[in-house]
C-alpha cells in the first residue's frame, strides 16, 4: 500500500472528519486538512476554507499544492444538520444544507479532479449518511443533499473511472460526534433500539473503512455505497 499519497479531508477540525486525517497521518500520508474553526490533528497541514466559497476552496487547494504537492485523495466531508419538519422548514434551512452538503462537495471534488486527471490516478471518497437512503423524519434538506452524494458518485465514476480515479460513498450511521450528542436522550435511546449493532459508531470505526477504500486493495471499487451503520440501513 503507498502511504505517502497526499490527502486532503475536508472538515477535518473535529469529529468524523478530524478521526479520518488521524488515520491517515498513522499510516504515513501527507494529510492537510480543511477547516473554518480551530486546527486539524497533529501531523496535519490546515487550511481555511469554507466549503460554500468556491473562490476559497480554490486559494486552500493551491495551499495544499505548494505545501505537500497535487491532491490525490479527497474526502469530502464537511456537512451540517439544519433539522426540522417539512413545514417549518424555510428556504434557508434547505439551501444552506444543500449549499454546504451537496455543493460543497461539488466544488472540492471539481478542484481536485483536474490534478488527478493529470495523474490518472485519485480517490474520490464522500461522506453521506445511511439517512440518505433510508430516508428521517425533519431531515429533507439533510436527506436530500446526502441522497444526492450517490447519484454525484455515480455518474462521476461512469466520467472518471477509465482514468484511474474511483469515487464512493461512505454512507455513516449513527456515530459519536458533536452532531450526534446535541441529540435529546429519549431520541438517542430510540435510535439505539432500531440500530441491529445496538449501539453508536466511533468515528475512528468510519475512518478505518475511509482508509481502505483509499488503499490499492480498494482499486476496483468505484460508484459504491458503503455503509458503516451497525446495519440500521440494510437493504436502503
Ligand atoms: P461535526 O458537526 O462534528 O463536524 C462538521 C465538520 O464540517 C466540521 O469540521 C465543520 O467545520 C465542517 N463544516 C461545516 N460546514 C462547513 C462549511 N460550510 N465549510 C467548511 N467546513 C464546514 O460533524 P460530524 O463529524 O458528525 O460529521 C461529518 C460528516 O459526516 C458530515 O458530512 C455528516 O453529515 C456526516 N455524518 C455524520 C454522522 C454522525 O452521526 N455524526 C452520521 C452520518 C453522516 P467547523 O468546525 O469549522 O464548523
Amino acid at each position: 500500500m503507498s502511504t505517502d499519497r497526499v490527502v486532503l479531508v475536508t472538515g477535518g477540525n473535529r469529529g468524523i472528519g478530524r478521526s479520518i486525517a488521524e488515520r491517515f497521518v498513522a499510516a504515513g500520508y501527507k494529510v492537510a486538512v480543511t477547516a473554518r474553526s480551530g486546527e486539524g490533528p497533529e501531523g496535519t497541514l490546515t487550511v481555511r476554507a469554507d466549503v460554500t466559497d468556491a473562490v476559497a476552496v480554490d486559494a486552500a487547494f493551491t495551499e495544499v499544492e505548494s505545501a505537500l504537492g497535487p491532491v490525490e485523495i479527497i474526502v469530502a466531508n464537511a456537512g451540517v444538520t439544519k433539522d426540522t419538519l417539512l413545514l417549518r422548514m424555510t428556504e434557508d434551512d434547505f439551501d444552506s444544507v444543500i449549499a454546504t452538503n451537496l455543493g460543497g462537495t461539488f466544488r472540492v471534488v471539481k478542484r481536485a479532479s483536474k490534478a488527478m486527471l493529470r495523474a490518472r490516478w485519485g480517490r474520490v471518497i464522500l461522506i453521506s449518511s445511511v439517512v440518505g437512503l433510508y430516508g428521517s423524519p425533519g431531515q429533507v434538506n439533510y436527506a436530500a443533499s446526502k441522497s444526492g452524494l450517490v447519484g454525484f458518485a455515480r455518474s462521476l465514476t461512469r466520467e472518471l473511472g477509465g482514468r484511474g480515479i474511483t469515487t464512493n460513498v461512505v454512507a455513516p450511521g449513527f456515530i459519536e460526534t458533536d452532531m450526534t450528542v446535541s441529540l435529546p436522550e429519549e431520541l438517542q435511546a430510540e435510535y439505539k433500539r432500531n440500530i441491529p449493532a445496538g449501539r453508536f459508531a466511533t468515528a475512528d470505526e468510519v475512518a478505518g473503512v475511509v482508509a481502505w477504500i483509499a488503499s490499492d486493495d480498494a482499486a476496483y471499487i468505484s460508484g459504491a455505497v458503503i455503509p458503516v451503520d451497525g446495519g440500521l440501513g440494510m437493504g436502503h
